[in-house]
C-alpha cells in the first residue's frame, strides 16, 4: 500500500513537471514574437521625493498581455526570456521605449529620470555600454536622466567582471541603482566596491515593520545609514502605509517608491501626476495685475 502511494506521489509531481515545462515552452514560443504582435508595454511607477512625496523619477516595468494567456507577469516571463535568450531583444526594446518617453518627458519641461531594469545576461552582452550611448544619443537624453536597476542577482556572479561592467556603463554618464538590496544575495562587503549610485532597499525589509514592529525598523535604519555613508542615494522600495513610510522617513530615507504613492501606470497617467505637482507651470504665468 505504501509503494502504491508512492508511486502515486512521484506520478503526481511527474504530472506537475510536464505542466510546468508545457507553460514554459508555451511562453518561451509566444514571447518570441510579444514584440512584433504589440503585446509588450511599458508602465511606469512614480519615485517621490521624501517627505515631500513630490514625484522625481519612475520605475520602467515591462507589462506583457497575451491575446489567449492573458496578463503575465515579469516575474514569471523575465526568466524564460533569459533563459531562452529573448532578453537582448526584450531589453534593449524596454530601453528604446523608457528613453522614448523620457526624452517625451523632458521636452515638456518635466524634472525627471526613469529607471530601467537590467538582465544580468543584459549587462554582459558585448558593448553594452556603446549600445546605451547609442539610444540615449539617439533621442536626445543627457545620461544622468538614466537609471539602470541591476538586481542583486547579478551581484552572485563574476565580481571582477561586473565591476568593470558597471564602470564601462557609468562612464557614459548614467546611474546605477543596485536593485532588491537586502533581499539576500549579496554581502556588505560588495556594496562598497560595486560602482553604483543608488541602493534600493528591497521591499521585504520595508515590509517588515507591518509584520514584527520593532524588528525590522532597525534594519532599514541600518541600510539606509550604511547607503549614505558610502555616499549612496537611497530608496526604499515597496512602501505600502503610512507606517512603512513613517520608518522609512525617521531612518532618513530621501527617496520613495510603492503603493502608497502609486502603481506603474501608463504614461499619460504618470504625466498627468506630475504635471498636477507642478502648479506654477501648469498654467500660463499670470501677468501682474493692473491697477482698475
Ligand atoms: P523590481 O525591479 O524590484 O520592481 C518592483 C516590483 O515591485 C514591481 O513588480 C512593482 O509593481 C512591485 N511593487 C511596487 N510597489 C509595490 C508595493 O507597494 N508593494 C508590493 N508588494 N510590490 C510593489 P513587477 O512590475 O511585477 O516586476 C517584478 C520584477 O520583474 C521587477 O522587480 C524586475 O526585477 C522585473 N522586471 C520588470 N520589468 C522588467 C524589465 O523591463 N526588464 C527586466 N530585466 N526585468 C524587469
Ligand atoms: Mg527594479
Ligand atoms: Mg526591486
Ligand atoms: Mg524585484
Amino acid at each position: 500500500y505504501a509503494k502504491l502511494r508512492g508511486k502515486n506521489r512521484v506520478e503526481r509531481y511527474q504530472q506537475r513537471y510536464d505542466e510546468l515545462l508545457r507553460r514554459r515552452g508555451t511562453l518561451e514560443a509566444e514571447l518570441r514574437h510579444a514584440i512584433d504582435r504589440e503585446q509588450l508595454r511599458l508602465v511606469f511607477q512614480p519615485v517621490v521625493a521624501l517627505p515631500s512625496m513630490r514625484p522625481v523619477g519612475a520605475e520602467a516595468l515591462l507589462r506583457w498581455t497575451h491575446p489567449t494567456l492573458g496578463a503575465v507577469r515579469p516575474d514569471e516571463f523575465i526568466p524564460v526570456a533569459e533563459e531562452s535568450g529573448l532578453i537582448n531583444r526584450i531589453g534593449a526594446w524596454v530601453l528604446e521605449q523608457a528613453c522614448i518617453q523620457l526624452a517625451e518627458w523632458l521636452s515638456r519641461g518635466h524634472d525627471v529620470w526613469v529607471s530601467v531594469n537590467l538582465s544580468p545576461k543584459e549587462l554582459h552582452s558585448t558593448d553594452y555600454a556603446g549600445q546605451v550611448a547609442d539610444v540615449l544619443d539617439r533621442h536626445g537624453v543627457p545620461p544622468q536622466r538614466l537609471v539602470l536597476e541591476v538586481t542583486e542577482h547579478a551581484v552572485a556572479t563574476d565580481m571582477e567582471e561586473l565591476i568593470s561592467r558597471l564602470a564601462e556603463l557609468r562612464a557614459t554618464g548614467v546611474r546605477i541603482a543596485l536593485d532588491d538590496f537586502g533581499a539576500g544575495y549579496s554581502s556588505l562587503g560588495q556594496l562598497r566596491t560595486l560602482p553604483v549610485d543608488i541602493l534600493k532597499i528591497d521591499h521585504a525589509l520595508v515590509a517588515e515593520p507591518e509584520s514584527r514592529t520593532g524588528t525590522a525598523a532597525p534594519l532599514v535604519d541600518v541600510v539606509v545609514r550604511l547607503g549614505h555613508r558610502l555616499g549612496l542615494e537611497v530608496l526604499a522600495e515597496g512602501i505600502g502605509t503610512p507606517a512603512q513610510r513613517a520608518v522609512v522617513e525617521e531612518a532618513g530615507c530621501r527617496l520613495g517608491q510603492g503603493s502608497l504613492f502609486g502603481w506603474g501606470v501608463p504614461a499619460e497617467h504618470l504625466e498627468a501626476q506630475l504635471r498636477t505637482l507642478r502648479p506654477n507651470t501648469t498654467r500660463p504665468m499670470q501677468a501682474p495685475r493692473s491697477a482698475p
